[in-house]
């Protein structure tokens, strides 16, 4: 028992994401949020203990399987290069690696599209929460390094609470002068669900009486294993909105 592997969904030992946790992943659906952000799975019952178990308990081999889920069941769309939200350094230190950027650096293995830290955080944590003053009362601030114009950027983050973390590294990118970002998270909190598109949260119940808008996903899947359930046919990605973020920042 010592050397097994425990199943990061329901700790029991074999895979490090036993069949049946796999199902279930395999048939929650993906959310997209009013500003684009998108998350391929609600941060609930087995999602959320796997993400939790990347986060806090070392389980990193989940990291390829959950961006498996993000790439397949999200319409990304053609991007250049991968990058995350760092983690606050403090958090990041204490647990040995970053969520993130594993899960970052598995997204792009997926897309065959290369990894890169473009994102810093602005404010250093302090000893006590992690986080700095300005971080708790504004959220948390980037800098990012230049970009292109013509380059197009897959942000990742392992959970969406507000999209606060999110919408301030895509505003840092764009500042830095890169074409466009798309927002891309593993999981999105049941709060943050309420603000993320009807559309996709109806999707489920118009599936069930068999509606034709739901009926025909446009996401290709690479893998019976990992069959899109729920995956709305509305356009994921809105890049026209991106312009708009700088401005207002
Ligand atoms: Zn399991």
């Amino acid at each position: 028992m010592l050397f097994a592997t425990l199943c990061a969904g329901c700790n029991q030992p074999g895979a490090s994401l036993c069949n049946r946790c796999r199902f279930s992943l395999a048939s929650a659906s993906s959310q997209v949020s009013e500003t684009g952000i998108m998350a391929a799975l609600p941060f609930e019952g087995v999602a959320r203990q796997v993400v939790h178990g990347l986060k806090y308990r070392n389980r990193r081999l989940v990291a390829r399987q959950l961006a498996r889920l993000m790439v397949r069941r999200v319409r990304i769309g053609r991007v250049d290069v991968v990058t995350w939200a760092p983690t606050s350094g403090q958090r990041a230190r204490g647990r040995g690696y970053d969520q993130a950027e594993l899960l970052a650096r598995a997204v792009a293995a997926e897309l065959g599209v290369p990894c890169r830290r473009l994102l810093y955080r602005s404010h250093g944590g302090t000893a006590q929460t992690g986080h700095s003053r300005a971080e708790r009362l504004h959220g948390p601030s980037f800098r990012a390094r230049g970009g292109r114009s013509s380059l197009r950027v897959l942000l990742i983050d392992d959970v969406v609470t507000t999209g606060a973390t999110l919408t301030a590294a895509r505003d840092a990118l764009l500042q830095a002068g890169v074409g466009s970002v798309v927002c891309l998270a593993a999981a999105a909190t049941p709060s943050a669900l309420q603000s993320m598109r009807p559309a996709q949260r109806r999707t489920v119940a118009m599936a069930s009486v068999g509606s034709s808008f739901t009926s025909t996903p446009r996401i290709p899947t690479r893998s019976a294993a990992v069959t899109l359930v729920g995956t709305s046919s509305k356009k994921a990605v809105r890049p026209a909105s991106a312009p708009s973020l700088a401005k207002a920042s």
